[in-house]
C-alpha cells in the first residue's frame, strides 16, 4: 500500500520508457516488504532534476543515458570507484546529501564471478564506450588483464591508456587470445539480431563469453559461443546484479536477485 511514509525511487534519463528498472525494483521492494516505490522520469535538464531530487526527498535514483557523466558535478560526493570511471549510475540521498556510485562494472563482475575468478585472467572487451569504461575498471580491480577491441582506434586507445590496458582494432583479423570475452557494443541488439561484433571463428571452446546486450537475451554472439562449447552469460545477469547493488545500498537489505531476474525476464518476454 502506497501511503505518506512510502519512500520514492526513480530512474532518470532520456529515453526511459523502455527501462526495466521499475519492474525490477518494485518487485524486489514488494518481495522483501520494503515500503518503497520506484518510477521513471524523462529528464532533459539534469541540473533541475537534481534540485528536484533534493526538494522532494527522493531517496535513491538510477541514472541512465545521457546523464551519467553530466550529473556528477551536481552531487555532494562521488565514491572513488565512480570517480575513477568518470560516470555515475546510482545516487543515494542521505539526509539531503546526494552521493553518486557506479554499479555497472560491479554488476558485470558479479555476473562473471558466478563462473570464474578474474584474477590473472586474460579478458577481451569489445567496445570503448561508457559500459566498457565501467567494466574495464571493475575487471582490472579484480586482477584481470584487459585488452580493448574497438571500431574507432582513437576512442579505444584513449580508454586503454586511461585503464592501463592494451588496445587492438576491432577489425584486426586475428585470434582474441583471451579466456574471457565481454561484448559491450550494441551489435546484435534488436532489430539487427543477426549481427555479430566479431567473427564466429574467433570463439574458442571453454572461453567465457558475456554479452551485455539483453534485447534479445540470446544474441547471435552467445548462440555461436554456445555452439563452440563456450560458457555464456547474458546481459540480464549484469543488469540484475547492478540493480542488486543499488537495492542493497538504498534499503540495507539483501537483494532478492532471483525475484528481480524473474520480473525482468517476464517483462522482456511478454
Ligand atoms: P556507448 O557509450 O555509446 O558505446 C558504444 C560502443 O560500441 C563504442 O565503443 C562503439 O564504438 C561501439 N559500437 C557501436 N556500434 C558499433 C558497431 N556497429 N560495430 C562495432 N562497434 C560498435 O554505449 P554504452 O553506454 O557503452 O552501451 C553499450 C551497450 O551496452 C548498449 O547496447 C547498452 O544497452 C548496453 N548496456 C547494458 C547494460 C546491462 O546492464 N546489461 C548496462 C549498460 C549498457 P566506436 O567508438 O567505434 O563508436
Amino acid at each position: 500500500m502506497i501511503n505518506s511514509n512510502t519512500s520514492l525511487y526513480a530512474v532518470i534519463g532520456n529515453p526511459v520508457f523502455h527501462s526495466m528498472s521499475p519492474v525490477m525494483h518494485n518487485s524486489a521492494f514488494q518481495y522483501v516488504g520494503y515500503d518503497g516505490v520506484y518510477t521513471a522520469f524523462t529528464v532533459t535538464d539534469i541540473e533541475s532534476a537534481v534540485t528536484g531530487i533534493r526538494a522532494l526527498g527522493i531517496r535513491g535514483v538510477s541514472v541512465t543515458i545521457p546523464h551519467k557523466v553530466s550529473v556528477m558535478k551536481y552531487l555532494d560526493d562521488v565514491d572513488c570507484a565512480a570517480r575513477a570511471i568518470g560516470a555515475v549510475n546510482t545516487i543515494i540521498n542521505r539526509d539531503q546529501m546526494l552521493i553518486g556510485y557506479n554499479s555497472d562494472g560491479l554488476g558485470a563482475v558479479r555476473a562473471l564471478e558466478e563462473h570464474t575468478s578474474l584474477r590473472g585472467k586474460t579478458v577481451a572487451i569489445l567496445g570503448a564506450g561508457g559500459a566498457a569504461r565501467a567494466i574495464g575498471h571493475a575487471v582490472m580491480a579484480e586482477g584481470g588483464h584487459v585488452t580493448l577491441f574497438n571500431r574507432t582506434a582513437e576512442a579505444g586507445k584513449k580508454l586503454a591508456a586511461d585503464l592501463g590496458a592494451d588496445f587492438c582494432p576491432l577489425s584486426d583479423n586475428r585470434r582474441l587470445n583471451c579466456q574471457v570475452l565481454i561484448n559491450t557494443t550494441p551489435v546484435g541488439m534488436i532489430p539487427e539480431t543477426e549481427a555479430m561484433p566479431i567473427r564466429a571463428q574467433w570463439l574458442e571452446k571453454d572461453m567465457i563469453v558475456m554479452d551485455i546486450v539483453y534485447h534479445p537475451l540470446k544474441t547471435r554472439l552467445l548462440r555461436e559461443a554456445q555452439r563452440r562449447g563456450c560458457i555464456t552469460i547474458d546481459g540480464l545477469s549484469m543488469f540484475v546484479y547492478q540493480g542488486a547493488f543499488q537495492f542493497e545500498l538504498w534499503t540495507g537489505k539483501k537483494a532478492p536477485v532471483e525475484v528481480m531476474r524473474k520480473a525482468v525476464l517476464q517483462e522482456l518476454t511478454s
